[in-house]
């Protein structure tokens, strides 16, 4: 690994090695080109970097704190320390990006920002975006995601964004996607896509990791204020990826670190119970790019299933899928019960909820601590749980 690394990769075409690139039809290609080419410029110009750095500090709340867990420490063994992204404005790392992608639509001169949404987390943080800059903002969501988020779907009306409701196929993100892309080459002079994590065609794994990098450069400065030293591991859970990219991007080159991406091994490792992409993928094709990928009997993405369904994608971004090959990134899972575990140890021994995601990062890194109680161990604490907790109330109950 050279110093070089954020200018080696991705290379001009947007590959990590043999992943990510851009494989979709020329109109689109253009698009992407040109977003391209003036987010190269536009984020290099001293205008768009102090914008953004005010953002993040007025409305934001960032720098987030890092944590060290005293009581949960004490029980697991390790020191184990958290970067409180949960306590970003919207309760979680997602606006990092977001409003990276609204400020660079606003540079741009456009007037709308499109969008496809899951379990509306994304949607939220878009409109969010989108409130703040005066922007129109367009969420695609499956029917079925609209019914089982309704809190999510309020959200984004409240904020004043318009939710497309998709009805075709399994009504559910793919289809979003498929609509949301519809959309916007209708209307690209107008609008522009932001995507939800480090994943699609070029420039949006680089784009998404660059605006998520804060993360990582934030944590590795407090962490080494607080103890004077590097966390032995570094933890973060993996959906799309971008908040581990964004952790995990601060810790490349320090081969002292290890770093550990952690997957929904869901209910079982039967195709379809589970979305543990980087344990059972193979190289494939998704959304415009390449990654590992969960494929069916025909190399079409597989169906995936995870407690946590900001995490439920069968593909994974392609800069994720290089440092596993690299065997730099450790690529690990937490089953949902030892999620619904974690979820709750930490809110009864430190007073806070962690979303779902987040708690497969916990989980894991529990695991670590009892196998290495002399290590320090940093996880990304991507997002708070409130969202989660009728959910787990009603699924699993309070702890026997
Ligand atoms: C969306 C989400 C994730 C998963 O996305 P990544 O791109 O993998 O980070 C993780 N945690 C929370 C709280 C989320 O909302």
């Amino acid at each position: 690994m050279t110093t070089n690394y954020f200018k080696n990769y991705p290379n001009p075409e947007g590959f990590f090695e043999a992943y990510g690139g851009s494989f979709i039809p020329p109109n689109l290609q253009k698009e992407m080109e040109t977003i391209t080419d003036a987010y190269y410029s536009i984020s290099k110009s001293h205008h768009f970097i102090s914008e953004l750095r005010s953002i993040r500090k007025h409305y934001q709340g960032r720098p987030t704190p890092v944590y060290f867990c005293n009581r949960l420490s004490a029980k697991y063994g390790g020191r184990i320390y958290l970067k409180r992204e949960d306590l970003n404005h919207t309760g979680a790392h997602k606006l990092n990006h977001c409003m990276g992608e609204a400020l660079l639509a606003k540079y741009l001169g456009k007037k709308k920002l499109i969008a496809e949404t899951g379990a509306g987390q994304h949607g939220v943080a878009l409109a969010t975006a989108a409130a703040y800059f005066g922007l129109e903002c367009e969420i695609h969501m499956g029917e079925v995601d609209m019914h089982k988020e309704h809190p999510n779907v309020v959200r984004m009306q409240i904020l004043g964004a318009k939710v497309v409701p998709v009805s075709h196929g399994l009504k559910t993100l793919k289809e979003a996607v498929d609509s949301a892309f519809g959309a916007y080459m209708q209307d690209s002079d107008n609008s522009i896509y932001c995507i939800g994590s480090v994943v699609g065609p070029h420039p949006f794994p680089m784009m998404v990791r660059d605006f998520q990098r804060i993360v990582g450069i934030e944590a590795k400065e407090q962490f080494f204020d607080m103890t004077g030293e590097l966390p032995d591991n570094v933890v973060a859970c993996v959906g799309g990826g971008s908040n581990a990219m964004g952790l995990f991007s601060a810790f490349l080159e320090d081969q002292e670190c290890k770093l550990f991406g952690v997957e929904p091994a869901g209910r079982s490792f039967d195709l379809g119970e589970h979305a543990a992409t980087m344990t059972l993928g193979k190289p494939g094709m998704i959304h415009g790019f390449k990654c590992y990928l969960l494929q069916d009997e025909n190399g079409e993405p597989a169906p995936v299933y995870s407690v946590a369904s900001g995490l439920d994608y069968p593909g994974v971004g392609p800069e994720h899928s290089m440092l596993k090959d690299w065997k730099r990134v450790s690529y690990e899972s937490a089953t949902d019960e030892e999620t619904i575990d974690a979820f709750y140890e930490l809110s009864r021994l430190e007073g806070i909820i962690p979303a779902l995601e987040s708690a497969h990062a916990v989980a894991y890194a529990l695991k670590l601590a009892k196998k290495n109680p002399r290590e320090s161990i940093l996880i990304n604490l991507s997002g708070r749980g409130d969202k989660d907790i009728d959910f787990v109330m009603e699924q699993y109950g309070l702890p026997k």
